[in-house]
Parts: C-alpha cells; sequence; structure tokens
C-alpha cells in the first residue's frame, strides 16, 4: 500500500512517524481543558471527542472519546475499530469535503499533553525473545543450559503489576530493594546500582476473552502495540527470581510510548516468525505471518548531554508473536479484559549492537559501553535519560509509534529512616 496524502501536509512527508495511514490512538489535553482521545495526523492530533460532538465521528448511541482512555471505544468491537479508521480517512484524505468542518477541530502537536492511552486493568510480561534468552540464560547459566527446557514449547511469562504502567516522559525513580552480594553472608536493603531497560514491543487486548483462544483469534483480539521499557533491577532480580521469577526488580516502573498504533496499520508489515527449533504444539502454531517488520533502536543521554544510539534491532527477532503469547495466556481459562498489556519480552538480535538492555550490551557489566559523549555505562545513572523509538518502512511512508523515554532520578533517601 502507497502512502494515503492528507491535506495536513506535514502527514505527507515520507519520514514522518503519523501519515495518514497511521492513525495512531492517544489521549490529550491542552492547558485548561480535559484529557480525551485523540489521532495523531502529521503535526496535529484530531479531537476526537470535538469530532463527535459535532456529529463528524459517530461510532455509538453515547460519546466515547470524551474520556481520558480508549477502553470504551475498544469495547465497542473489531467491526468498529474499523469503521472509525474508514471514516477518519475519509475526512482526512486529500481533496475531502469535510475539509473545512475537520481543520477547526486539529489540535497542534506541540501544544498537547500526552497521558496514558488506555487503563490497562492486568500486565503479563513475557521472555519470548529467543537471543535475549540465550544471553541472559549463558550469563548466569552458562551456554549449555542458556535456554530453559520449556522455552522452545511455551511463550514464558509472568504476572507483572499494572500499576506502575506509565507513559513516556514520565520519570522513573531508582528502587531501594533487597541485594546479596556473593562477598556478604547477609543481604542488605540499598538502592539498586544493577538499573537497566528492557527494549520490548506492548500489545494491547482490544477484546475481552473467557476460556481459551486460538492464536488466530488472539491476533483478532488484539487492537494494537506500542513500545514498551520494562525497567528492571538487575542486583534485585539475582537475589529474588528463584524460583518464582521477578518481582520487586520489575514493579518499579514499566514505561509505554504514547500512541496506541493499531493492528490495521501495521497489517502491511507482517513478516514470518524466524525457524522453529522444535515443532509448537498445534494450540500454539503460527496461523500466518505473526509478527511485524518494525525497526527499533534505543538512545542513552546523561543528563544536560547529547544521546548516543546503543541498540538497534527489529520486531521480528521475536521468537513467539504477541498472538501466540495471548494465546498461550488464556490455555489455562484465563479471562483476558479490554486494556490489558503483553510485553513481549525484550528484543534482542544477533548481534552485539542489537542487543535491547544494558545487562546484554555491557554483558554483565564486564564491557562497559562508550557514548558518544566519551562517558561510559554498564548500567544506568542518575539522570540519564533513555528513549525507545520504532518505525515500520512502508512504500514511501513511515508507521511511528512516539518515543518511549525516561529519566532516572536518584533513589530517595533511605524510605524507611524516621
Ligand atoms: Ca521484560
Amino acid at each position: 500500500m502507497p502512502l494515503l496524502k492528507s491535506w495536513v501536509t506535514s502527514a505527507n512527508d515520507a519520514n514522518h512517524p503519523f501519515p495518514l495511514n497511521n492513525l495512531p490512538c492517544g489521549v490529550l489535553s491542552t492547558q485548561g481543558t480535559q484529557e480525551r482521545c485523540g489521532v495523531a495526523i502529521g503535526d496535529m492530533i484530531l479531537d476526537l471527542a470535538a469530532a463527535e460532538e459535532s456529529g463528524l465521528v459517530r461510532v455509538a448511541d453515547m460519546p466515547v472519546f470524551d474520556v481520558p482512555y480508549w477502553n470504551e471505544f475498544m469495547e465497542l468491537g473489531a467491526d468498529t475499530w474499523g469503521r472509525l479508521r474508514t471514516r477518519l480517512i475519509d475526512l482526512l484524505a486529500e481533496g475531502s469535503a469535510d475539509q473545512a468542518a475537520v481543520a477547526p477541530l486539529l489540535v497542534p502537536m506541540a501544544d498537547a499533553e500526552l497521558h496514558m492511552p488506555v487503563v490497562v486493568p492486568e500486565y503479563t510480561d513475557f521472555y519470548a525473545g529467543r537471543h535475549h534468552a540465550l544471553n541472559v540464560g549463558t550469563m548466569f547459566r552458562g551456554p549449555e543450559n542458556a535456554l530453559p527446557p520449556n522455552w522452545l514449547h511455551i511463550p514464558i511469562g509472568y504476572n507483572g503489576r499494572a500499576s506502575s504502567v506509565v507513559v513516556s516522559g514520565t520519570d522513573i525513580r531508582r528502587p531501594w530493594g533487597q541485594l546479596k552480594s556473593p562477598d556478604h553472608d547477609r543481604p542488605a536493603y540499598l538502592p539498586c546500582r544493577r538499573f537497566d531497560i528492557e527494549l520490548e514491543m506492548g500489545a494491547i487486548v482490544g477484546t475481552a476473552s473467557q476460556g481459551p483462544i486460538t492464536v488466530a483469534e488472539a491476533d483478532a483480539n488484539i487492537f494494537g502495540y506500542v513500545l514498551l521499557n520494562d525497567w528492571s533491577a538487575r542486583d534485585i532480580q539475582a537475589w529474588e527470581y528463584q524460583p518464582l521469577g521477578p518481582f520487586q526488580s520489575k514493579a518499579t516502573a514499566t514505561s509505554i510510548s504514547p500512541w496506541i498504533v493499531t493492528r490495521a496499520a501495521l497489517e502491511p508489515f507482517r513478516c514470518n516468525t524466524p525457524e522453529r527449533l522444535a515443532e509448537l504444539l498445534d494450540h500454539l502454531k503460527d496461523c500466518g505471518p505473526m509478527l511485524y517488520d518494525i525497526d527499533l533502536q534505543v538512545t542513552m543521554a546523561p543528563a544536560g548531554k547529547p544521546a548516543t544510539t546503543i541498540a538497534r534491532t527489529n520486531y521480528s527477532e521475536m521468537y513467539y508473536s504477541s498472538a501466540q503469547q495471548l494465546a498461550h495466556h488464556t490455555t489455562s481459562g484465563c479471562p483476558m479484559n479490554v486494556g490489558d498489556l503483553l510485553g513481549s519480552g525484550t528484543i534482542s538480535g544477533p548481534e552485539k549492537e542489537n542487543r535491547g538492555s544494558l545487562l546484554e550490551l555491557s554483558w554483565g557489566g564486564k564491557e562497559p559501553l562508550t557514548l558518544d559523549t566519551g562517558d561510559t555505562r554498564s548500567f544506568i545513572e542518575d539522570g540519564d535519560t533513555l528513549t525507545l523509538s520504532g518505525a515500520a518502512r512502508g512504500d514511501g511512508y513511515t508507521i511511528g509509534f512516539g518515543d518511549c523515554t525516561g529519566t532516572v532520578l536518584p533513589a530517595l533517601k533511605d524510605p524507611y529512616a524516621r
């Protein structure tokens, strides 16, 4: 599919993240106004609450866009998702008869504050990138036992915390936690010394389910995707993770990009999962091209200094798709809710420069990175800003997500000191 041209001319630039082909879903406010739903188009945001009020957009008997989340809209179902997309393309396409009526409903992106686009009832994080699992497993257990025996058969996951999912731009406070140094007999409660990122994609469940669903049903139930940074306290994790997996090490914060890029916008970029190293059970098999060709990168900027790109990879490096993760999530009968967030797992590639965490990039701190500024890093230092970005590149257009960024603030004084 080529670029769909819009009368919002900034959207027609081949490198702009928000062409008419994209129409990602966010929540905005401007000074003195309430948070409401909007879609990005070029350098502007179409205020959907205003479009609904004016009658230009109508998807239900009651307004659904005058609220600070997309959950109500998602609950209307996939047919309605498709009808909104068709209507918005009509309204915003070059030559639209509605241009004069729609133009006053556009808000300059530069004047808007962006908020969490969705209420996240539950958040689950997976460990479904093979290069990441091999790297981490090699560091922790040696190359012979790098992949656990279940890894090639199920997308391994854990139930995370929805309460600490935050939108891009939110500052992240370095956590305290229980650490155990190999040099000491007893653990100690200290600020994290090995604070890290994980470059992931997040899938947003748009249709609820009860009981087991197929991979094809799971794919259809996904509304869209965001960039996701699973902030990770490696020293807390190393002490706590056996036998039930990560707990406080992942509970501080999870950042997501402000725009949900819909599955419809990503459809032209579908691609296959990698070669299967073991045959999957029937209920987890691919039902078509399951992944998307999305270039991903991470930059790091020390306080007051320019950013250095520290990793480049692609979403197609995943072993399990989000649809396979969602299907697996339901196999026990687990109900899924509208707005549930599924983290893909860290997306690393085969080369060193493709590694999606500092743990891998610095190989557990043994090989510190040198930034363009000359600073060296094994893990995140206070004041560092970490930014994820992503782009699917089409025929004369780009599908972007908006940055997923966060600055790490120093740990508080001992939070238990009175
Ligand atoms: Ca993770």
